[in-house]
């Protein structure tokens, strides 16, 4: 596997490499049409001063006799003298009469031993005029040889190295750069993976450390927000095993107990003895259902069928299942007006049926139960409260945690799970409202609902 900060390297250096290497073609071949332009240009020049002198000198002794001694070169102009810095002052010049034989060579060119130009080189020279008749040719540098000469050669090829060693430095700052920058970028992307790697290993608890706001810093807190929701649902799921096989082991240890007593006939299989087997394997399936449920409305899996209902409806059909066989009292002020609200009858009359068997519960006989509804801003409010013996004020939160059951509960033996209230306020969150308890201890216990109307 590469690693993805060689691969940047890598992208980085061949793009660089490749731009080097196109920059330097580009600027070697233009530079040297350019230069060629140039010198061109200039030997034209020199060429066309040099003219007059030798027109005049041909029309004043009507041949080229002594030409060499007359050939006085002109001083050089500023440019050509800075050109001219490691080599000759002046271009090689070269005069030769009609027929190309050469009169005057600079630099002593070797032509061969013919001592003549040949006609296509004269072609590019500057023909020499006497009386309209051509009496001459004059030829100055790139005019004679048309490739440039060495030193020529010899100042493009150094440009080229100068190019291609700031390239080289321009490759060896990409590679130090794209190292340190591709450090820098996947530094989060290295976090990123050995805290994927933690988590995949059993370790909840791994975090990355997350800093700046690019796209990277977004992911890094995204997968934090992850990683705590796989933390909170695995201390859930092994929190809700450790409460539910401990909730478990005492209706199944009574049923083991009383079996074995059968069996070895310290019981007789009798009626009560069935009857008690009987009971607590239903505590044990209410225990598994509520459980199912509890689980169910935990980890989002619950779902709801919503309707439009009436909270009034609601309340009194509850009330109704109640009524017969309780000693408890029911007192109801429920206010006619308040408008429908969508949610899912069945799970919201468990709810209130919940509410008001715990308030049958824990009061004593003849006590009451009051059952109020009205409508608060855009809140349904059901209050259902009673006279009996209340929840000290540590227990009032508590006793929406599963399994939670206040002491009093406990020694009363009222046989519950203390899974209602907790399956309640999942029912009620997934209704998007909220439920509390304030109470007073002998004094009752008032369990509030607020729905949300929209
Ligand atoms: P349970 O099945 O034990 O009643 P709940 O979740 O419905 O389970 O209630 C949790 C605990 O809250 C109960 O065990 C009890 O201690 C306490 N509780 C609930 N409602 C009342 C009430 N109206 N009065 C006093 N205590 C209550």
């Amino acid at each position: 596997m590469i690693q993805l900060r060689t691969k940047i390297v890598l992208a980085f250096s061949i793009t660089i490499l490749a731009s080097t290497v196109l920059m330097v073609t580009i600027i070697n071949y233009s530079t040297r049409r350019g230069y060629e332009n140039f010198t061109k240009r200039n030997d034209l020049l020199f060429a066309e001063r040099l003219l007059e002198p030798l027109t005049d000198f041909y029309a004043t002794y009507n041949n080229w006799e002594n030409i060499e001694n007359y050939l006085v070169l002109p001083r050089p102009r500023m440019g050509e003298m800075m050109e001219g810095k490691g080599r000759n002052l002046y271009p090689p010049i070269i005069l030769t009469d009609s027929k190309g034989n050469i009169l005057v060579n600079t630099q002593r060119i070797d032509f061969g031993n013919i001592g003549r130009i040949n006609r296509n080189i004269l072609d590019h020279g500057l023909p020499i005029y006497n009386s309209n008749s051509v009496v001459g040719y004059l030829l100055t540098g790139s005019m004679i040889a048309n490739s440039l000469s060495d030193e020529e050669i010899m100042y493009l090829n150094r440009v080229r190295a100068i190019i291609i060693y700031v390239s080289l430095f321009a490759l060896v700052i990409a590679v130090i750069f794209s190292y340190i920058f591709s450090s820098k970028l996947t530094k989060p992307i290295r976090r990123l993976l050995k805290a994927t790697n933690d988590i995949k290993s059993g370790d909840y608890t791994a975090r990355v450390e997350v800093d700046g706001i690019d796209e990277l810093s977004n992911l890094g807190h995204s997968f934090n927000i992850m990683a705590q929701s796989i933390e909170n649902s695995d201390k859930w799921r092994k929190q809700i095993i450790a409460d539910s096989a401990h909730e478990l082991r005492t209706p199944v240890s009574l049923i083991q107990g009383n079996l074995e007593m059968i069996l070895e006939g310290v019981y007789n299989p009798d009626r009560e003895h069935l009857e008690n087997i009987y009971s607590e394997t239903k505590t044990l399936s209410r225990l598994i259902k509520e459980l199912q449920e509890l689980s169910s409305a935990e980890s989002g899996s619950m779902v709801l069928q919503k309707e439009k209902l009436n909270i009034q409806e609601l309340l009194n059909t509850t009330i109704k299942i109640f009524t017969p066989g309780t000693s408890v009292r029911f007192l109801t002020s429920i206010d006619e007006n308040i408008p429908l609200i969508t949610g899912d009858y069945q799970k919201l009359k468990q709810v209130v049926s919940n509410i008001i068997s715990n308030g049958i519960k824990y009061t004593e006989d003849n006590g009451e139960i009051h059952i109020s509804a009205y409508l608060k801003n855009s809140d349904a409010i059901i209050k259902i409260s009673d006279n009996g013996c209340g929840i000290s004020s540590d227990d009032t939160e508590k006793i929406f945690e599963r399994f939670y059951r206040t002491d009093s509960s406990r020694n009363r033996k009222t046989g519950g799970s203390g899974l209602g209230l907790a399956i309640s306020r999942e029912i009620i969150k997934l209704h998007n409202g909220r439920i509390y308890a304030e109470s007073e201890e002998n004094k009752g216990t008032t369990i509030t609902i607020v729905l949300p109307i929209a």
